[in-house]
């Protein structure tokens, strides 16, 4: 896995349009609090992640679960005292992290996906969905076009946009196309201090942070019969212990390295400048709830110029 330093190409530029893009989809209401456990045959296989020493020098490394244990049936017996904690007790990694106070705050540090180990030119491409008022709708445009080209994608989908119309996100999940991804229960950003990010405001604890992940996985694992492998919080913002809650709980905290359109705010031409700035590895976000935004067909022009480049797109590994 290949830790990628952000290179925030676009946002500096762009700071105040991302930011309206991304505060008309605020963190919304509560929907209810985490107390159902996952089942192990649901259970995604968590990436290999071990957090910074300097980050985390006090706290054990979280445990892991191979592909093999993914798949093994739930065993009967309970834990003894010196057994790892289950990634799929939520109560418990809330527990674990209750009253910690993060040191880092951003779109990436050390436990973010900002990129991958291509083979070869290859990229992949995120779109997310935010749901919540004025952002209920889908890119028609984009979508289609996605799937008429055959290329594969990894769609964030946000509790409140699956919520607007069951039956489109099952759709898109059934698609070999399109890995579905978590973009949370309320579309806040991932905090434990409820630090804000352009003016909406945070998760405001441990309990809240796993809350945000994992009340919108068990959605989308009702929905689509799996667990999503990979979460993205509304805004894409996190503290290290969120990102660290992320992981525990058997998801992988995902950011990106190429920001298409910041927040569906670009035109067709901007979104295609950004895109043109691909390198192999690179992780693009882009927004698919605007069917307005410059994101249609500044994609619809920008995909196949990379794919003349040489590019494949490809889902996350
Ligand atoms: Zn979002």
């Amino acid at each position: 896995m290949l830790e990628r330093k952000l290179t925030r190409r676009g946002l500096l530029a762009t700071g105040v349009v991302t930011a309206a893009g991304w505060a008309t989809a605020a963190c919304g209401a509560a929907l209810g609090s985490s107390t159902t456990r996952i089942s192990a045959a649901s259970r995604p296989a968590a990436a290999a992640f071990v957090p910074s020493a300097t980050l985390d020098a006090a706290r054990p490394v979280p445990p892991s679960v191979t592909p093999a244990a993914a798949v093994a049936p739930a065993t009967p017996s309970s834990p003894t005292p010196t057994a790892p904690r289950p990634v799929e007790d939520p109560g418990a990694v809330a527990a674990a992290h209750a009253g910690q106070r993060p040191v880092a705050w951003g779109m990436a540090m050390p436990g973010i996906i900002t990129g991958f180990a291509p083979q070869g030119r290859q990229m992949a491409l995120t779109f997310d969905a935010c749901g919540g008022p004025g952002n209920d709708e889908m890119n028609d445009l984009l979508i289609n076009y996605l799937i008429a080209q055959r290329i594969p994608a990894t769609l964030f989908l946000n509790r409140r946009w699956i919520d607007a119309d069951p039956a489109r996100a099952a759709s898109l999940a059934a698609s070999p196309l399109f890995e579905i991804g978590n973009h949370g229960n309320r579309h806040c950003p991932l905090s434990v201090t409820g630090r804000a990010a352009y003016g909406i405001r945070g998760t405001g604890s441990a309990r809240e942070a796993v809350d945000e992940v994992w009340e919108n996985q068990q959605r989308l694992i009702a929905l689509t019969g799996r667990a999503p492998r990979f979460f993205r919080p509304g805004t894409a913002h996190y503290d290290d212990v969120a990102v660290r809650i992320v992981h525990e709980l058997g998801v992988t905290p995902v950011g990106f390295d190429i920001n298409a359109d910041a927040g569906a705010t670009f035109n067709a031409a901007q979104v295609q400048v950004e895109m043109a700035k691909a390198t192999p590895g690179a992780i693009s976000i882009a927004h698919m709830h605007r069917p307005k935004s410059g994101t249609g067909p500044g994609m619809l022009v920008a995909l196949p110029r990379l794919r003349s480049a040489g590019y494949e797109f490809v889902h996350l590994p």
